[in-house]
């Protein structure tokens, strides 16, 4: 096969969504001026971007390990985090670099104004259990947050009393406005429910455009950590979209197999994949040919 009859095109609207090329920019800018910075989790959900800036200096730690530290710097992510990190930053002179992107910083103080203002009111996450956005917005409720991820989990709600429901920003605008339905059907009294879609549109707004994008390619080569949430669900639009979609973590995992006869090839990521990532990806597959 001949390299001119190919077309590689790397998505110019992929990446880090604003909140999470801002923490790297936190972090990076901190780095210029210490050997070191403690980072509470992944910064991001991409193995090859961590190592990049772990290069630079950045250690991330676990809960745990934070709890052991004493006098320095720890950055903590776009994710956010619950009042208790702080509190525990503080009783350790631990100083605080906050990357909480602006978005979630917004939707954790709205979770525990509603919280604070109306304590008959059972506060509902759509989220995912676990997910450390949730821990954050869960802790606004002094863990009084009631999490659902599906239908199933419906029952843990009393639908006698007054809901106010939210949304992690990363879950599907489809399935939050479906749970919205179901809630609002079982209500005693429907008037009681409130419900606030707090879906960040950098993410929800990708979807139509990666479903356009993979239907026009013979071939896309989705890049993204495979810790990535976003990366999965992102995947599965591209697959519904073209059945010849193939989720890739690094350039070597790309095969002749997966490209055979394409002659226009799209390469795509998650809003945590960086651009050098899919760059890299572009030129194996151009080296490949
Ligand atoms: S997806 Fe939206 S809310 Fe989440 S970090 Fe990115 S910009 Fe912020």
């Amino acid at each position: 096969m001949l390299i001119e009859k190919v077309i590689v095109e790397v998505d110019k609207e992929s990446g880090f969504c604003p909140g999470v090329v801002s923490a790297i920019q936190k972090a990076e800018v901190e780095l210029q001026t210490r050997p070191k910075l403690y980072c509470l989790g992944d910064i991001v959900h991409n193995s090859m971007e961590v190592k990049r800036l772990e290069d630079q200096g950045l250690v991330t730690i676990s809960r745990e390990e934070l709890s052991k530290l004493h006098d320095t710097k720890v950055l903590l992510r776009a994710h956010g985090e619950p009042p208790s990190t702080y509190q525990l930053a503080a009783a350790q002179g631990i100083e605080i670099v906050d990357a909480t992107c602006p978005v979630v910083l917004q939707l954790q103080k709205k979770i525990r104004r509603i919280f604070e203002q109306e304590p008959d009111s059972q506060i509902v996450i759509y989220g995912k259990h676990g997910h450390a956005e949730v821990v954050g917005l869960v802790g606004q409720t002094q863990n009084a947050a009631i999490v659902v991820e599906r239908d199933e989990e419906l029952d843990k709600i009393d639908f006698s009393r007054p809901v106010r429901l939210f949304s992690q920003t990363t879950m599907s605008v489809d399935g939050f406005r479906q749970l919205s339905a179901e809630i609002a059907q079982r209500m005693t009294e429907p008037s009681q429910l409130q419900t606030y879609d707090t879906i960040c549109r950098q993410v929800a707004n990708r979807i139509p455009h990666m479903r356009e994008f993979a239907s026009r390619h013979d071939v896309v080569l989705f890049v993204s950590g495979r810790k990535s949430s976003n990366g999965k669900a992102l995947f599965e639009v591209c697959r519904s979209a073209n059945a010849r979609s193939f989720f890739v973590s690094q350039p070597e995992e790309v095969t002749l197999d997966m490209l055979t006869d394409a002659k226009c090839i799209g390469i795509c990521g998650a809003t945590s994949t960086p651009r050098w990532q899919m760059e890299q990806v572009a030129n194996y597959v151009k080296e490949l040919f």
